[in-house]
């Protein structure tokens, strides 16, 4: 599969350890319940008193162990998860040894009875639990089942019993596979479809010719940015920038040179408005707008006047064509109040570029509000 496999791996150590918590509290009781059953635990006192007490152990430091990993840092999470699994695997194998020796002793049938349910419970649990983790599902079913069925096999006098074992920790083994394979298949779609989500969300606000913020996404940001600026009372500047005489572009080079000028003016306004905070946008046709927040006009004034003149002497060269043009641009600065809107600053800078375009075309024009700051 091709898909990474280390980016989901925090996820699936969490869904194993949530998984897991339940089982070790029925761990904690069902021995008791087994050995206090029938007197068990009195005609066998020191395997029951050593069993318990080993099996307690364990159980208790897988809960200490849980809680400590939530609280550890991510560098220890390797190291976590391995203790994890060898505490897994050890919980089945001294599991898997008890039941062994336990289903071999006479005159035992309530206990061993017990046992055996309570045994192919755990184990059928298991495959659930440890589903993510396809190595220790099937440890852990071949741990607790071999020994019994192994020893139950090689005594002989309970054959059926000891196939069965068998037979069942095969079966276990195939499913445990099977849910492990679709675990992760439903885990990567998940992801795969969160990708596929963000990819259409970024879509849905990038303008598919220019790449810049497309006009819909712009108005987001334009709101968002107002709202900054008029908490913070700093000022914000709005440009509309249209080429002048694009049509003739258009007419003289073909429309997909025209779709290219568009292209390489998109990248001149990245390049000239790159703050983090700037916000660039195709706002439609041959038309962009640029949102210049926390400064001043003095300074976004030469910004765009650099921007202006490197567009004026720049060649676009096109199929061996040679192709020039000029921007006229329309500015409005203003240190917005709370809940303004943003259309009456779009007029302005329009207002101002019509201007600008009446003033001879490849000009700037700040609108008049501004001049007098
Ligand atoms: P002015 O100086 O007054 O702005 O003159 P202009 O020729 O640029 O006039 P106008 O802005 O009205 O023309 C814009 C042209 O841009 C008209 C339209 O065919 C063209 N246009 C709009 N969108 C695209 C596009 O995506 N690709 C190309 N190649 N042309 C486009
Ligand atoms: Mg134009």
């Amino acid at each position: 599969m091709t898909f990474q496999r280390h980016r989901i791996n925090k996820r699936v150590i969490n869904d194993l350890r949530k998984r897991t918590t339940l089982g070790i509290f029925f761990y904690l009781v069902v021995p008791y319940c087994i050995f206090f059953t029938d007197n068990y635990i009195e005609r066998h006192l020191e395997f029951s008193l050593l069993s318990l007490g080993i099996f307690t152990a364990i159980c208790f430091f897988r809960l200490v162990h849980l809680y400590i990993s939530r609280k550890t840092p991510e560098k220890f999470e390797s190291l976590n998860h391995q203790i994890f699994f060898s505490s897994v695997v050890l919980t089945a194998l001294v599991w898997g040894l008890i039941a062994a020796y336990s289903l071999v002793q006479d005159g035992e049938q309530k206990a061993q009875l017990l046992m055996t349910i309570c045994t192919a419970g755990f184990c059928s649990g298991g495959v659930i639990s440890f589903m993510p983790e396809r190595r220790l599902s099937i440890l852990y079913n071949l741990l607790m089942l071999l020994p019994a069925s192994a020893i139950i096999l090689t005594k002989g006098d309970n054959f059926t019993l000891g196939a069965a074992m068998l037979l069942f920790s095969a079966y276990l083994v195939l499913i445990s596979m099977r849910g492990n394979d679709e675990y992760w298949t439903a885990l990567e779609n998940e992801y795969l479809l969160e990708k596929k989500s963000e990819e259409l969300r970024q879509a849905s606000r990038i303008d598919v010719l220019t790449s810049l913020y497309n006009r819909r996404h712009f108005d987001e940001l334009f709101h968002l940015t107002m709202g900054l600026c008029a908490r913070r009372g700093t000022p914000i500047t709005l440009i509309i920038c249209d080429i002048d005489h694009f049509k003739n572009i258009n007419d003289t080079f073909g429309h997909l040179a025209g779709d290219e000028y568009l292209k390489f003016i998109s990248r001149y306004l990245q390049e000239v408005f790159r703050r983090e905070t700037d916000v660039v946008g195709r706002y439609g046709g041959d038309e962009f707008v640029i949102l210049v927040p926390d400064e001043d006009i003095h300074a976004t004034r030469n910004l765009t006047e650099r921007f202006r003149s490197k567009v004026a002497s720049a060649v676009l060269t096109y199929n061996e064509a040679k192709i020039k043009a000029t921007v006229s641009l329309g500015m409005v600065c203003c240190i917005p109040q709370a809940g303004q809107n943003p259309e009456v600053l779009i007029d302005k800078a329009d207002t101002a570029l019509y201007k600008a375009k009446d003033a001879g075309r490849n000009t700037i024009i700040v609108h008049g509000e501004c001049q007098e700051r």
